[in-house]
Formats: C-alpha cells, sequence, structure tokens
C-alpha cells in the first residue's frame, strides 16, 4: 500500500470482523482513554504488524504489543479483555524488545480456541497510544485480511517539533519529599502500587540513581527510601498527566499511613542496624530483637531447609509459561482458602498479604523474563522471588527485611506447586529452642508447639508475620539474634530470655538457678490464670458476663470448655457443608450438632449459627449465579431464604440434635425485618411440625442497616450477637480481607461503635441480650468499651478466654459507660485505641492497689 507523506496506513492485524471500540465491554478502550483506533473480533491467530516499526513495549504477559512507527507514532495492540491474568498462557511472542518489524511479519501467535474459553472477549484493539501526532484517523470498509485490509489510515501533523515531542513521549515528572517516617515501606509502597496499576501510564520512582517500577510493591520496596528522601516520580503514557497528579499528591500525603502513629512507633524502634551493632560479644551471650516476649530453658536444634531439586532448563517458553501460571493460580487459591478457613486475625491478614505478592508485576515479570531465556518456570520462579527477598533483606531496614520472609514463604509455596512438593513441616525434638537462618510464616504456624519452647531466627523482624504469630501463641522468640547462634550445638542447653532479647548459652549456676524459678512461676502464673478462667466471668463490680466461645465441631467445643469458656456462643455450621459434593442430610447434621450439645451437657448455653456461605464462600452444589460482587450478594440468610429445602433441613436438624439443650438459634447476615420474620415463619414451621417448641431466635448484626434499626428488631427478636467481622466490612466499604486495607478497617472504629451503642440501648429497652461474636470479643482492649455499650455476652476463640475474663474483672460498669459514651464522641479509630489503653493502665494499676 503507497504511503502518502503524511497518511500513515494502519493494516489489519488479524483476519475478522472490524467492531468500533465504543462496543468494546471495557470502558477503558471503548472511552478511547488509552487512545482512538479500532477493534476487530478475530478468526485468526497470528498477529501480524499492522505498520512498519520498531517494538517498543512487549508485556510480559505477551498479551498486548507496541510498535513505534518511524514518524514517532504508537500504535498500541491489545489481544482480548482481560488476557493480562492469563500471564502468558496460550501466548508465544514472535519478536523481542527493541526489535525492527515490517508490516504483516508476526508479532504473536496464540491460541485462540483455548483464550475463547478463558479470557472475558477476544476483541483485539488496535490503538493510537500517542494522539498528537495525528490530525485524524478515516476508518477502513469491509471485511478483515490480516496484514493485506486497511483497518484505518492516519492523517499526520507534519509539525517537526510535534514528531519529536512525540517521540519523546508524553511524559511528565516531578520531584516529592516523602514524608513516611520508613519511607516506603510495605503499606504506603502497597498503597501507591495499587494507585498507580489505576493508570494505562508507565509509572517509574527514581531515587538515587536507581529506578523501580511504580506499580510493583516489590520494586518500590526495594528503592530503599527513608525518611524526608526525595524521590523523582516519572509518568509516560496516555494518561501521564492525570496519573502524575494524583500520584504525587498520594506520595505527598504519605501514602495513606498515619504519619504521626508511624512517627512514634519509629522512634521507638531502632533499624535492624542499630539494633545488630547493639549485639554486644558478652561472652555466652548472644543478643537478638525480641520478636515475643517469655522466658524459656530449652535444647539447641538447628534447622535447616532442605535444598528443592530444582532444574534450570526449560522446556519451551510458552508450555513453563503456562506451568507457572498454573501454579501461581492454583497457590492463590490455596492461600484464599486457608485465609476464609483462618479464625485467627493476624494469620488471616498475613494470608491476604501474601496473595498481594503474588502479583505483584516486577516479581512475575522477572519470572516470565527468565522463562525467555530458557529457564523453567520452577528455576525463574525460585531465582525472582530469592533476588527480590535477598535484595529486601540486605537494605538493613528492620520492616522491609520482614517482607522476605513473605516473600520465600510464597516463593516455596509456588515450587510446591510446580515440583509437586507442598510440605515444609519442620519436625522437632521435645522440648527444643528452635534456631534458624529464618522461618516463613507458614512454617512457623505448623511448628509442633508441644515439643517447642521458643525459637531464634537470624532474619525476620519485630513486627513481621512471623513474630505475629510468635506472640499469638504464646512462645518466646527473638530474631536478628547474633549469627552466632547458628553455631550452637544440637542439645547444647540455653535460656531463652526473649523479655531482655537474650540467648543465654552459658549461663552461671545462679543464673540457671533464677530462671529456672522465674519459668515456674510464669507456669505458675498461667496456671492460676487457667483456673481463674474456670469460673464464671464477673464485673469488679459484680455484675456476671457470659464469656463464651466460638467453634466449628465437637472437638473444638472440648478445648473451648477445658479453657474455661462458659459455652458456645458461635457455633460455625458452615464447615459441615463445605469441600464436599452434596448437603450433609438431616441425619449427618443431628449427630454432628448432638456432639457439640453433649460436650456442653444441657446447662451452658449453645448458640448454633444457620448456614452462612454464598459470597465468598460459595458451595460447589449450590447453583449460584456468578456475582459481580459476591459480597453484597446472595449470602447468609438471603441464600437460605433463597433454598428453602436447605435451610429446612437444617432448622430440623438443629432442633432435633438440641432437645433438652439451651438452644439459641442464630441467623446471619440479616439486613431487613422482611427476612428475618420469614425465616422466624419457616422456623416455626419446622418445630410446630415436629411438636417441638419455638426456640429462643436472634440475629447477627453484621450490617449497618440492622443496627440501625435495632429498635424494630429488638422487639421481635430474642437475642441480638454482632459480627463484628462483617459489621466493620459493611460499616467502613472495606473488604475484610484486603491486605492494604486491614491496618484501617479496625473494629474500634467510633463508626462501628456507635452501631453497636445502638443495639445495646435497644435491648435494654426490650429486655432482650446482645453479645459480641467477632473477632473484637476476643481483644482484652475493647472488653471495657464493649461492656459499657451494653454487651453482655463475649463469644471468643478458646485462647483468648483466660485474657478476655481477666479483662472483664477489671471493669465497673459504670465507668464502661462512661468511657464508651466518651469514645463514640472521637474521631478515629486510633484515638479510640489511645483511650481505651490508657483506661486500661489506670484500671489495671487501681486492681493492684485494691488488691494490697
Ligand atoms: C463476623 O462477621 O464477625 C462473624 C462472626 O462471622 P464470620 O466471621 O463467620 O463471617
Ligand atoms: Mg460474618
Amino acid at each position: 500500500m503507497a504511503e502518502q507523506s503524511n497518511i500513515l496506513p494502519v493494516l489489519a492485524p488479524l483476519s475478522g470482523v472490524r467492531v468500533p471500540l465504543s462496543r468494546v465491554p471495557d470502558p477503558v478502550f471503548a472511552q478511547r482513554m488509552v487512545g482512538d483506533g479500532a477493534s476487530l473480533d478475530p478468526t485468526s491467530s497470528t498477529l501480524l504488524a499492522p505498520i512498519d516499526g520498531d517494538v517498543v513495549q512487549l508485556h510480559a504477559a505477551h498479551h498486548a504489543i507496541t510498535l513505534r512507527h518511524p514518524s514517532g507514532v504508537d500504535i498500541l495492540i491489545h489481544i482480548g479483555i482481560d488476557t493480562v491474568t492469563l500471564r502468558g498462557e496460550g501466548f508465544t511472542p514472535m519478536v523481542r524488545l527493541g526489535d525492527r518489524v515490517s508490516a504483516g511479519q508476526g508479532l504473536i501467535r496464540f491460541d485462540l480456541d483455548h483464550l475463547a474459553c478463558r479470557a472475558r472477549s477476544m476483541l483485539t484493539q488496535v490503538v493510537v497510544a500517542n494522539g498528537e501526532r495525528v490530525v485524524a484517523l478515516q476508518l477502513g470498509r469491509g471485511e478483515l485480511e490480516a496484514g493485506r485490509s486497511l483497518l484505518f489510515s492516519l492523517t499526520l501533523n507534519s509539525d517537526d517539533r510535534s514528531a519529536a515531542a512525540v517521540h519523546r513521549g508524553d511524559q511528565h515528572a516531578t520531584k516529592v519529599e516523602l514524608p513516611n517516617p520508613a519511607g516506603l515501606h510495605a503499606r504506603p509502597a502497597a498503597v501507591f502500587a495499587e494507585a498507580a496499576k489505576h493508570y494505562r501510564a508507565d509509572v517509574r520512582l527514581r531515587f538515587q540513581g536507581r529506578e523501580a517500577n511504580g506499580k510493583s510493591l516489590v520494586a518500590l520496596m526495594s528503592l530503599a527510601t527513608a525518611a524526608g528522601s526525595v524521590v523523582e516520580l516519572v509518568a509516560r503514557g496516555p494518561d501521564a498527566r492525570e496519573a502524575l497528579g494524583r500520584l504525587a499528591e498520594l506520595l505527598r500525603q504519605g501514602c495513606g499511613e498515619d504519619l504521626q502513629a508511624a512517627r512514634a512507633e519509629a522512634e521507638r524502634r531502632p533499624s535492624l542496624e542499630v539494633e545488630r551493632a547493639a549485639n554486644r560479644a558478652v561472652s555466652g551471650e548472644l543478643r537478638g530483637v525480641t520478636a515475643s516476649p517469655g522466658l524459656a530453658i530449652g535444647r539447641v536444634f538447628q534447622w535447616r531447609r532442605g535444598a528443592l531439586q530444582v532444574q534450570e532448563r526449560g522446556a519451551d517458553p510458552a508450555s513453563e509459561h503456562q506451568r507457572l501460571s498454573q501454579a501461581l493460580r492454583a497457590a492463590e487459591r490455596s492461600l484464599r482458602e486457608l485465609q476464609v478457613q483462618s479464625t485467627d486475625t493476624a494469620r488471616g491478614a498475613i494470608l491476604a498479604a501474601q496473595q498481594e505478592l503474588l502479583q505483584d508485576p516486577q516479581l512475575v515479570d522477572s519470572a516470565l523474563a527468565l522463562i525467555d531465556q530458557g529457564k523453567s518456570a520452577a528455576y525463574a520462579w525460585q531465582t525472582a522471588t530469592e533476588q527480590s527477598a535477598a535484595t529486601l533483606a540486605a537494605l538493613g531496614n528492620a520492616l522491609l527485611a520482614e517482607r522476605a520472609a513473605d516473600l520465600r514463604d510464597i516463593g516455596r509455596r509456588v515450587l510446591g506447586e510446580l515440583l509437586g512438593e507442598v510440605t515444609t513441616s519442620v519436625q522437632l525434638p521435645e522440648g527444643c529452642i528452635l534456631i534458624a537462618e529464618d522461618l516463613t510464616p507458614s512454617e512457623t504456624a505448623d511448628l509442633d508447639r508441644q515439643r517447642l519452647r521458643g525459637f531464634c531466627t537470624r532474619g525476620g523482624g519485630a513486627t513481621g508475620h512471623v513474630a505475629i504469630l510468635a506472640r499469638s501463641f504464646g512462645l518466646p522468640a527473638l530474631c536478628a539474634i547474633d549469627p552466632q547462634a547458628l553455631q550452637l550445638a544440637d542439645g547444647q542447653r540455653v535460656i531463652l530470655d526473649a523479655d531482655r532479647g537474650l540467648l543465654l548459652t552459658a549461663p552461671a549456676p545462679e543464673q540457671w538457678a533464677q530462671a529456672e524459678r522465674d519459668v515456674e512461676e510464669a507456669k505458675q502464673r498461667a496456671q492460676r490464670e487457667r483456673t481463674a478462667a474456670q469460673q464464671p466471668a464477673r464485673s469488679a463490680d459484680g455484675q456476671r458476663i457470659e464469656v463464651v466461645a466460638n467453634v466449628r465441631h465437637a472437638a473444638d467445643t472440648a478445648d473451648a470448655l477445658a479453657a474455661g469458656a462458659e459455652g458456645v456462643g458461635l457455633l460455625r455450621s458452615e464447615l459441615l457443608f463445605e469441600q464436599r459434593s452434596s448437603a450433609p442430610d438431616e441425619d449427618e447434621q443431628i449427630a454432628a450438632y448432638a456432639a457439640v450439645a453433649r460436650c456442653l451437657g444441657q446447662d451452658r448455653p449453645l448458640v448454633i449459627r444457620s448456614l452462612d456461605v454464598g459470597g465468598d464462600k460459595p458451595l460447589s452444589y449450590l447453583p449460584l449465579p456468578r456475582e459481580d460482587n459476591p459480597f453484597l450478594g446472595q449470602r447468609g440468610v438471603r441464600l437460605s431464604l433463597a433454598h428453602p429445602a436447605l435451610f429446612c433441613t437444617q432448622i430440623r436438624a438443629v432442633l432435633r440434635a438440641t432437645q433438652g439443650h439451651r438452644l439459641h438459634l442464630m441467623l446471619p447476615m440479616v439486613a431487613t425485618l422482611e427476612e428475618f420474620r420469614q425465616a422466624r415463619a419457616l422456623v416455626a414451621e419446622q418445630a410446630e411440625q415436629l411438636g417441638l417448641a419455638m426456640p429462643s431466635l436472634g440475629i447477627m448484626i453484621e450490617v449497618p442497616s440492622a443496627a440501625l434499626l435495632a429498635e424494630q428488631f429488638a422487639r421481635e427478636v430474642d437475642f441480638m450477637s454482632i459480627g463484628s467481622n462483617d459489621l466493620t466490612q459493611y460499616t467502613l466499604a472495606m473488604d475484610r480481607g484486603h491486605a492494604q486495607l486491614a491496618q484501617h478497617a479496625d473494629a474500634l472504629h467510633p463508626a462501628v461503635l456507635r452501631l453497636i451503642g445502638l443495639c445495646g440501648d435497644a435491648v435494654k429497652r426490650n429486655a432482650k441480650w446482645l453479645g459480641v461474636c467477632g473477632a473484637m470479643a476476643s481483644d482484652p482492649l475493647a472488653v471495657p468499651a464493649l461492656l459499657g455499650l451494653g454487651v453482655r455476652e463475649l463469644s471468643v476463640e478458646a485462647p483468648a478466654v483466660a485474657a478476655v475474663k481477666a479483662a472483664v474483672a477489671r471493669c465497673y460498669l459504670d465507668e464502661c459507660r462512661a468511657l464508651a459514651q466518651q469514645l463514640v464522641e472521637l474521631d478515629t479509630a486510633s484515638a479510640v485505641r489511645a483511650r481505651l489503653s490508657e483506661f486500661q493502665s489506670r484500671a489495671h494499676a487501681a486492681r493492684v492497689e485494691e488488691s494490697v
């Protein structure tokens, strides 16, 4: 085709049918945010170059490519919609970045049938990515034949200055001084990367001669910025100006970090280097940083992770891409499942953060690039994660070093998928103190706590996920331990004094004697607390508060009772329904509920929640249509009402299994009175058919509408229990599993407390009772607030029973009520936490004084 000086013909890169951009089911293209051009519905499967030019961009997922014509015009071709999520599966590039190609030359081969089943749409967009150079765009006509038909032609501006500007690209840059006390560490970096991903523009951050992809959390953290670092923000591409403005502002504001709190934390916490410098070589004393307090005596057990057998050379890049993408998806699925099953909030947040890392563009891109060089998927992934982890660990910044453990953890999880090796559990000898280079959060969670007395790691940090887990297990632990610890002999007896950050390898006889006395005393204190926990909980002024437990089955129930729980405040019945191909029948359900009831006996309360699935917890045998917003769709009681046979079978089983017991039946996710009334009618019908009395029937308060109408609900229900996990999520509009929102989705937010207060007032006026069964009930800090708001039942995780009972025993209810009035007037969750900490310290001191 003849090319006039200022006319640029753009050929069809594929055969097929032309489709106007406005009909593409992606607003980014339909609204021409990327640029003007055309779309086509392809019938061929080799993408041909529509113009002569250089390959200036080839996406790592191989679904998009940009060619730059000698005139400076950039033509971007995007195969399919949302095909980036396939991470290269089904695409084979035929060119490399920087290649010069001629119109009609093959660029990317793809498997049309395979993609058609997986992609949202196969519509392929051909757009001008830098429109300033173009005066007019004229669409061609008729059917499209790849490499022959005209898709559209461009009339170019002949102004040389404009051509030069285009060639440089639409680039904008600015400098910003970071206000974050620890620079762009994990949380602010995650917020920035997430915001940057909303723009088509390529976003880079430059600092001290290094450059990071602004959309990659790992790359941003590796810049190792600090408080006051001046970074250069560069945006290049179609929406660069807009991206620059918004992202620069985000950086100036601290990327969502609570700067005041972070400053206080930074002052409190020395850097890893300072901490390591403080490792004084006092003979027989190895210093580390307290990850979890406590004292233990035990024998050294050196643990080294076995090297995985990874083959370096791969098969052809297309199949290695496919293997990696399948393994990433499988790892993501398993993390998601673990997160849903996790009843431990700390572990849930860790799993959510790791899912984010699995999608990090720098990690995935580096692995894909290695595969393109002929490496196997396993080798490429191992190298990419290890390099990033080593970079973070070497930066001398404690916060960043902690994220290295997460990277290594997801590294091994994906390798497990690729190599068919999934178990990482550590075999421990009895009574040991484990010493390791590092531990991943998964390895820590799997440690046999019966055999382990404590652990020390060379890596990690005091706020890392491993430390959080150690604290939740009550295990003394040190991180950043002196490297000499790794040389200690297996079996050597040592004292781990995590309170003072010390591992004592050669204590004097009097130190042994003192440590033995202290360990014994701590044991007795724990025993006293456990014994006290066997007594019914009472506030300091004698008010009975029920401290009960959240359980899933009879085994959990026995553990909870042993820990001092006074009954069950939430039986999550969904466990019976999950991971199977058909619903459990009435008899199977009766057996499960009766086992819990038997374990409790007839005097302890048993709150059974009807099936709470749907949303994020689908069941394979329920035909649930795909929902755009499953958290706002058919879940909880709505799903039961939509499947009355399933609901009625469960109700019959519950009623039959618990005769003679203190049953309370609880409905999850109730948003309206109509839902409650409909469910109540079904329960009444089943009770009547069985000739049994109507049970005590209550609702969970998980939706703001239910709390706002608490007065109306309180007239009709027998009780209410606050599901603070969901109530927080729906009140603050923050996904409870979202890693970057985790620190803000705080149940102690005054907005959530106000809603709880409405329920407290309503139950009081109507002589009903109010409980809390969400995670906030297990937090001793929250106890005075909840009691002050009118809560009289706390349903907690079994390990929290003793601490929650002790917190109740420190409370005078009139003081709590006055406190609650102040809390609901505060403006942020951190202000509430600060006020509660102050209250807690005063209450503690006052009760100690009273007891002497
Ligand atoms: C809650 O939402 O607080 C609750 C207890 O329910 P779940 O965590 O099971 O959704
Ligand atoms: Mg819930």
